[in-house]
């Protein structure tokens, strides 16, 4: 992999881009996708979003109203160099009613699906719609289990034949689409020919969009930005 790019400024919990006001709540990941930005680059345009910690809530909090207040947005968005969902009980759900309050703007959760692995026994896209999030997006990225352990590396699977993360990313997909109040589409990231490296397979889009369309949910396609990745 290359070396990160260095930005000097301090690490960004609060980011804008795409017409959204972003939170960066965490750095930590259950997977280890060989695409991920933070593989590549610090930041995301001039923000920096390598945190040293993770924030606490009043952290947070102060920041995004510092950042935020009098600014124009769309949406504000759960998004980072990590899963926003590992901090659902300390930050998510504490955190949205008052984000909801401030700003009346809908809120949206980008995840990678993982969250059944967690809590098994909690219904958490009926959670989610209780604190405010009215959108979420979950990372589908691939057509079948071989796929998506190659690309994406779930730290929690026995081995590359181990199915058990697509089927509870594919089970939370349908969970949430089943849920009222919850906009949910699932994305895959698309990448040019080449870009991969040998023995990583290039996820077939036709097939991760049945694979989303008989979930209910459409596949929202990102093409992949990066540079060519030449290790695993
Ligand atoms: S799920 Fe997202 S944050 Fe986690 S490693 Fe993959 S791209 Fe990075």
């Amino acid at each position: 992999m290359e070396k990160p790019k260095l930005l000097k400024n301090e690490p960004s919990i609060t980011y804008f881009t795409k017409n959204g006001l972003y939170l960066n709540v965490t750095n930590r990941c259950d997977n280890k996708c060989i695409f991920c930005l933070s593989n590549f680059s610090q930041g995301l345009k001039q923000y920096n979003l390598m945190l040293q910690q993770d924030p606490g809530l009043n952290e947070v909090w102060q920041d995004v109203f510092d950042k935020a207040s009098g600014r124009n947005f769309e949406e504000i968005v759960y998004c980072g160099f990590g899963e926003p969902l590992l901090r659902l009980d300390d930050i998510v759900s504490p955190l949205s009613p008052r984000l909801k309050q401030e700003f009346s703007k809908p809120i949206r959760v980008d995840t990678n699906g993982h969250v059944l692995y967690h809590y098994s026994n909690r219904n958490i896209p009926k959670e989610l719609v209780g604190v405010g999030v009215s959108r979420i997006s979950v990372s589908l990225n691939a057509e079948n289990c071989q796929v998506y352990n190659k690309l994406c590396r779930p730290n929690f699977i026995k081995n590359e034949e181990d199915s058990q993360a697509y089927e509870l990313l594919l089970k939370f997909i349908s969970q949430c689409f089943n849920q009222p109040g919850l906009k949910t589409e699932a994305t895959a990231v698309d990448f040019p020919e080449g870009v991969l490296p040998r023995g990583i397979p290039v996820p077939d889009m036709e097939k991760c969009e049945k694979v989303a369309h008989d979930l209910g949910v459409s596949l929202r396609v990102r093409t992949y930005q990066g540079p060519r990745i030449r290790r695993v």
